[in-house]
Formats: C-alpha cells, structure tokens, sequence
C-alpha cells in the first residue's frame, strides 16, 4: 500500500491552497481530483479584491475587473464604487491551473487527476480500487462530499445556485439584482468574463423551492430582455452547514467545511483560507488559527441577516430600496452589511 503523510481529495481551491502551503515541508503530499482536468467547476468566478491579493493572482488572468458594481431594486438602480479597482471575474479553469502551477516546484507533491476517492477507512483511502494510506486526511472535496459523509456529518444548510454561461461580450458591468418577490433574500446577478457571461442567481430550497426559483429565473431574464437560447446551462450546490474543521487526523476545507456564506454565495476566499490554515495546523499542532476563527464569525452573521431577511417579509422590499440609495453615502458603503443588518432588525420588532 502506497503511504502519504498528507492525503488531500479534492484539487480545487481549497485543497491546492492546503497542498502549497505544505509543499515547502518535507512531507509526502498527495492530491486526488476525481476530473480529469484541474479547475473547471459550476462557479461565477467572481473575486473581491481581498481574494486576489490573499492569493497574489496575476492580473493578466482576470477576465474583468472594475471599481464599482451596479445594484438593482426593481427600476432603482445605484453603484457601489470604490476609487481602486475592487472586484474581478477569473474563469475557474484559469484559476485552477495557475494555482495548480504553483506546485511544481515542490517535488514533495503528487497530483492526481481521474482519481475519484470512493471510500475512506480509519488509515487509509480507496481510489479506483487501490489502497493509499494517510497520517492527516484532508476533505477538499466540496459541497457534494465524501470525507464529510465519513465524519457522520450532513450538511442542515444546502443552498443552490444557477447560471446560464452566454457567449457574449455585450456585458461590461458587473450587475447584482435584487427583487424579493422572485429571488426571497437573494439576488441575480451579471458576472462578465472576456468571452462569456455568467448570469444567474441562487437561493436556500428550504425557503425557497427550487422549481420556483428555476421559474422565477426565467421570468427574470424575460423581463431583461436577456436570450439564453446559445448559453450553457449549469447548477451547483453549496454548503454553508459549518461544524467543524479538525476530527483528530482528518480536517475539511472550503465547501467542504461549510464556509459558503449562506447570503451572497461566495466561497472562494474562505476556501483559500481555511486551506492554508488547515496546512499550518498539520504542521504545527499547537497552531491557532485567528482566521477561520473569524471566516466562521463572518459566515454566522450573514446567516443570521438571511434568516432576518427571511422573516422581515414585506419588509425585505424597504430595507432592500433603503440599502440602494444609502450605499452611494460613503459611511454607509463601508458598513453595507452591519446596516442592512440593523435595518432588517428593526422592520422585524416594528412589525412583530
Ligand atoms: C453557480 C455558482 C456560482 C458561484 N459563484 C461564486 C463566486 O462568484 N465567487 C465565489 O467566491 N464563490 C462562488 N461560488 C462558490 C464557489 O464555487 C465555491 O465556494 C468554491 O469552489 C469552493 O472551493 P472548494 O475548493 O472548497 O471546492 P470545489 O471548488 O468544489 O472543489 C472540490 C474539488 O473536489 C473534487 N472532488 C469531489 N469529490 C471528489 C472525490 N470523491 N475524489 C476526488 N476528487 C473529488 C471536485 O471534482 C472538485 O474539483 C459559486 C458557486 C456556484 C454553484
């Protein structure tokens, strides 16, 4: 039986951040990715300006990059504006492969593609019917999981997200939309890349069923007049259901973890992060991590402004037309979600 120090299942962000901050140690380091390809996933591939700097991604491997977003309230429209550029899109084939790149210096590191991890035991992991042993075990494997499921862990907070990919160039502005009677307490959105588009939109099935949301989708793209007859469709899920990192020996990251956060969807940053401190705490036990510490508080304040969201009802249109105008203030622009946070507070007292 092979043997590895570091068994990382999954190659996407979170599992490649894990590997590179192992690769200057001298242990042995394997990565298995169940496609035979590294990158490519059910993404918008949307970064903040923080994601780029935490992974010191080159610019020329961003496919659109600007110093504002447009936000939507049915027929009001506003910008939230910075004076550098803030946000970006990177395709996530792009993504992956350059941070695949960054391992190829380290001899200590195995990656595998067309490897689909299919059962874990107490030591060891079973890929296409070989066995591979393992002193830490890493589950990088996203939100459909498998080191999870061995953990006896379900995820209570599935959330779903939809996107067309349109071949088109017509787009130049990242847009966001928010519109409580189709979309609940989330949002559509336009994500340009250089040669495609991503349009979509996402939601929790729990309080928000997915053929509404699929319906309520298309009736969105009528209403703006949006064709996606040429574009691919795609759907993902997400787990934003934290309840742990460490299990002795096995540790999750990213998705798997559940560090999406419920109200916006992203997931990237807080898939880099908790790779890289997962690896620091294989290499130093006694290692704190500050980070995930704080990428959980983070999580667990959008989940509680969702679920006020949720229960604020009509409400949610008031805080949703208030938050558009105020964000062009820039006290506000700072604080968007502390305030957005406050006012769903106050609708849910007033008209509770
Ligand atoms: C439609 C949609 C849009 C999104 N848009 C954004 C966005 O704009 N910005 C943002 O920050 N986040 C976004 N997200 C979330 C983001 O995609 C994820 O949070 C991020 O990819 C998590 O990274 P990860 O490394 O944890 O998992 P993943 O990227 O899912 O990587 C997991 C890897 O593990 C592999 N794997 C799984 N099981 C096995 C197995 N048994 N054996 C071997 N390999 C396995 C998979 O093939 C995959 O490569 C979006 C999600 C969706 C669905």
């Amino acid at each position: 039986m092979d043997f590895f120090d570091v068994v990382i299942i999954g190659a996407g962000p979170a599992g490649l951040k894990c590997a590179e901050v192992l690769g200057p140690s001298n242990l042995k380091i394997l990565v298995l990715e169940k496609n035979s390809e590294i990158g490519p996933k059910v993404c918008a591939g949307g970064l903040t300006r923080k994601d780029l700097e935490y992974l010191e991604l080159p610019l020329d491997l961003v496919d659109f990059k600007d110093q504002k977003i447009k936000l939507h309230f049915k027929k009001i429209s506003s910008f939230l504006r910075d004076q550098k550029d803030f946000i970006y899109t990177v395709d996530r084939r792009n993504l992956g492969q350059w941070q695949f790149s960054q391992l190829k210096n380290f001899s200590n590191i195995k990656v595998q593609t067309k490897a689909p991890v299919s059962k874990i035991e107490k030591n060891f992991i079973i890929v296409e019917g070989k066995k591979i042993g393992y002193k830490f075990l890493v589950g990088a494997d996203g939100s459909v999981f498998l080191v999870r499921k061995y953990l006896g862990l379900t995820s209570r907070q599935t959330g779903l997200a939809i996107q067309y990919l349109l071949p088109s160039s017509k787009f130049k502005e990242l847009e966001v939309f928010f519109e409580p009677q189709l979309f609940s307490a989330w949002y559509a959105w336009i994500f340009p890349h250089k040669n495609y588009v991503s349009i979509g939109c996402g939601g929790n099935p729990v309080f928000f069923p997915v053929a509404k949301m699929v319906n309520n989708f298309k009736i969105w793209l009528k209403k703006n007049k949006i064709d996606v007859s040429s574009a691919k469709y795609e759907a993902f899920v997400l787990n934003s259901d934290y309840q742990g990192h460490q299990f002795k020996n096995i540790f999750l990251i990213g998705d798997a973890a559940g560090l999406v956060s419920p109200l916006t969807g992203e997931g990237i940053y807080s898939a880099l992060v908790s790779g890289a401190e997962v690896a620091k705490i294989i290499l130093s036990p006694n290692y704190k991590s500050k980070k995930i510490k704080s990428l959980i508080k983070k999580k667990q304040r959008h989940q509680q402004l969702m679920s006020f969201l949720i229960k604020s009802g009509r409400a949610k249109s008031i805080i949703f037309c208030l938050g558009i105008f105020l964000i062009k203030v820039p006290y506000f622009k700072k604080r968007a979600i502390k305030f957005i946070f406050s006012l769903a507070i106050f609708f849910i007292l007033y008209y509770s």
